[in-house]
Formats: structure tokens, sequence, C-alpha cells
């Protein structure tokens, strides 16, 4: 036998995301566990679901449920997607072809981006964005071309003749987030209007990220595409069980899009999750029966908003409009002129309240002295980090 040693090479693959390093939020998350900070860093609720969900999991399990479900989703569950949004934005989706389960609203975005761009398309992004969208765009080989929302008096808002502006021949699709992550921010009807102005008479799809959509305040509307025929006939609208249902870690989400669009949507989805977590599922399922959890929610979240606000008044942060999600942006620059990665971290480690820096949903990471909190939290969480922040 021929013994020749030859030496152990590990091969290095030529990475597709060589920008893409540990996120801010694990990073913020590690340092506010290293310090024993609140952390309202990253978004996510600290408090339970509703029991009755956790057991109409359960029934599914014990009911046989836990084998491969349909590769688009449980039918019950696509039948119960097709039939709130008929409810709530007057859209008739088909369950069989048009609505696709997703294993999270991530997967759901990525999926969308890879099944319609291509090499050398344009995708335009409207920032601060969430983080997902450019390392997607970028395993699609398209193109980002970043739009900077403008802040005013009345809050963060899209500058639609910017938008309309970045537009070329190569525009594939325009991704837009209502309510916004980080800012807050909700489109009005003027914004759709803008938005279908820009698209009329083009081939650009949409990509609409709806994951707060249960999360609009002071008797605001959520402006779900669906709720606009023109609109939804391009769109992808994606929305996350786990913001719903406070089930961040479950993972599950869904698309809605015509078929032409949902069509080429689940050919990727088939080779890349193939399936969605059955009992889960037939869970939500069952749950969404009842629509009072989700129809609850805006009051449920405006109490905690106003609770975190009313609380800040105390301090020297000054807070920007906050019309939905459950994020809460602050000025800081009464209180120190640091960067904000630097003022965030000595945030989490001095004062002991974990928050994000607003330029890291930046791709050139653009900063304006503004850091997120995050107010999914129990009201004692809530008044601890208050108690802290007070001091500022
Ligand atoms: C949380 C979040 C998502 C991801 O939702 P998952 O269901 O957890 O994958 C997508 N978009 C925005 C804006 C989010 O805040």
């Amino acid at each position: 036998m021929n013994q020749r040693h030859t030496p152990t090479l590990t091969p290095t693959p030529h990475s597709k995301l060589p920008a893409v390093g540990t996120t801010i939020f694990t990073r913020m998350s590690s340092l506010a566990a290293e310090h024993g900070a609140v952390n309202l860093g990253q978004g996510f609720p600290d408090f339970a679901c509703e029991p009755a969900l956790i057991d109409r999991v359960e029934a599914a399990m014990r009911a046989g449920h836990n084998q491969y479900p349909m590769m688009p989703g449980a039918a019950p569950l696509r039948l119960a997607i097709a039939a709130k949004i008929s409810a709530l934005y007057g859209h008739a989706y088909d369950a069989a072809t048009d609505i696709t389960v997703t294993a999270g609203a991530t997967q759901g975005l990525t999926t969308a981006i890879l099944c319609c761009v291509h090499p050398g398309d344009e995708v335009i992004v409207i920032e601060p964005a969430y983080d997902s969208y450019l390392p997607a765009i970028a395993l699609a080989g398209g193109v980002p071309v970043t739009v900077a929302m403008r802040l005013g008096p009345q809050g963060y808002g899209v500058p639609w003749e910017l938008v309309a502006a970045a537009v070329t021949a190569r525009t594939r699709l325009i991704i837009v987030n209502s309510p916004h992550n980080p800012t807050g921010s909700v489109l009005r009807p003027a914004d759709i209007a803008a938005l279908a102005d820009i698209v009329r008479g083009t081939h650009i799809l949409i990509l609409s990220d709806e994951v707060y959509e249960h999360m609009v305040y002071d008797g605001g509307r959520h402006e779900s595409l669906c709720r606009h025929p023109e609109l939804a006939a391009r769109s992808f609208v994606v929305s996350s069980f786990g913001k719903t249902y406070h089930v961040t870690g479950w993972k599950v989400g869904y698309v809605a899009a015509p078929p032409s669009l949902s069509l080429e949507f689940r050919k990727v989805h088939q080779y890349n999750v193939f399936s969605v977590n059955t009992p889960m599922q037939h869970g939500l399922a069952a749950h969404m029966a009842d629509a009072a959890p989700y129809l609850d929610l805006p009051a449920f979240y405006q109490r905690k908003r106003d609770l975190f606000r009313d609380g800040l008044r105390a301090s020297r942060f000054e807070c920007l409009p906050a019309d939905g999600t459950y994020f809460q942006c602050v000025r800081y620059d009464a209180i120190s002129q640091a960067g904000e990665a630097a003022f965030a971290e000595w945030l989490t480690s001095e004062i002991k309240v974990a928050a994000i820096p607003v330029a890291a949903f930046y791709r050139q990471g653009q900063e304006s002295g503004i850091v997120r909190f995050c107010y999914a939290k129990q009201d004692a969480t809530l008044q601890l980090a208050l108690a802290r922040l007070a001091r500022l």
C-alpha cells in the first residue's frame, strides 16, 4: 500500500458574504448577560405566550400531526391565514396557490429575494433596514440600492422622490417594511399612493415585510399591501407568528403572493426547507380561530409604549415618534457625544440597560446619535430599566 504522507489541508470556501460577522444583536445580548444588564436590545418578549397556544400544539402532536406536512404548509393553517387576510384586509388569496408557510419571516424574505433577483438586478432597500435583507440580496447576486429615510418632526418617513430617482431599468424589487423596525414608523395612505405611482407600468416587484402588522397605535390602521389590489398583484407579503403570538423562537411565518409569484417562491422553498414544523402549524391553525389575541395587541403594546415613554421623561433622552412595532428610538445627544456603538456599550456595562445602535441598520453605518430600545417586556422589566435610565 502506498503510505505516502499528504499534508492535511483545510479547504477554505471563497466567502459569498465576506463582510458578514457576528450581528450587533448577538454582541449586545452577550454584553448584557456579562454585565447583568436589562436587555432591551434584541427584539423579543420576556413574557409567556398564551397557555392555550401551547395546549393546541401539544394536542396536535398527540393527534399524530408529526410527519412531513404538505410542502407549502399544512392545509388548515393556509386556510386560516387566507381567511384572516380576507377578513382584515379584504384580499381573497387562494390558500391552495397563494399562501406558503415559512420557517419564520426571515426564510420567507430570503426565499422571496432568491426566487426573483438575478445576478446584476437592483433591489431598492430603504434604510435603516432589518439586517437580513442585504445578505439575502448578496446571495442572489443582486445589487442593493439604498435610500435613507428622512427624520423630521413627525418621525422617520420614506422620501419617495428619492426612491423614484433610484429606479433604473435594472430595478427588480423594492423592499418595504411597515410597521418599521427599527424606527417604529408606519406607512400611511399617501406612502402607499406614492409607491403605487413608482411601480405602475414597470416590472418591479415588491417585498413587503409586515411582521409587526398588529402593532399600530393611536387608532392608526396597518396599510397592508394586501389592502391595495394594484400593489398586491406584484407583492410578496410576509408576516410572522413569532411576533404576533409572543413566540419568536418557534420561527413560523408565511408569505402571501399572487399565483405567478407564489409558484416561483415555492420552487426555491421546496429545495431550501421543503416544509415547516407540522405540530406548530396545526396548533397555530387552531389558535387562529379566535381573533382576539391579535386584535387586542395594539392596546396591549400601546400601554407598554406609553409606560416606557412616560418613564423616560425623567431622563435627558429624547423619544422619537413611535407609531408602531415594539421599538422606541431615542436621541441621546443631551447625555453623551459618543458614537452609537460606544454609547450602547457604555449604557449596557455602566447603566446596565442594553440598547441597539441604529447605525447597525445602515449598510455604511450612518451615525445619527440614536439608539433603539425594545419595550416588549414585562412591566417589572421596563420599570427596572426605567429606574436606571432616569438617572441620565
Ligand atoms: C423579527 C423580524 C423578522 C423576522 O421574523 P422571524 O419570524 O423571527 O424570522 C423580519 N423582519 C423584521 C422587520 C423583524 O423585526
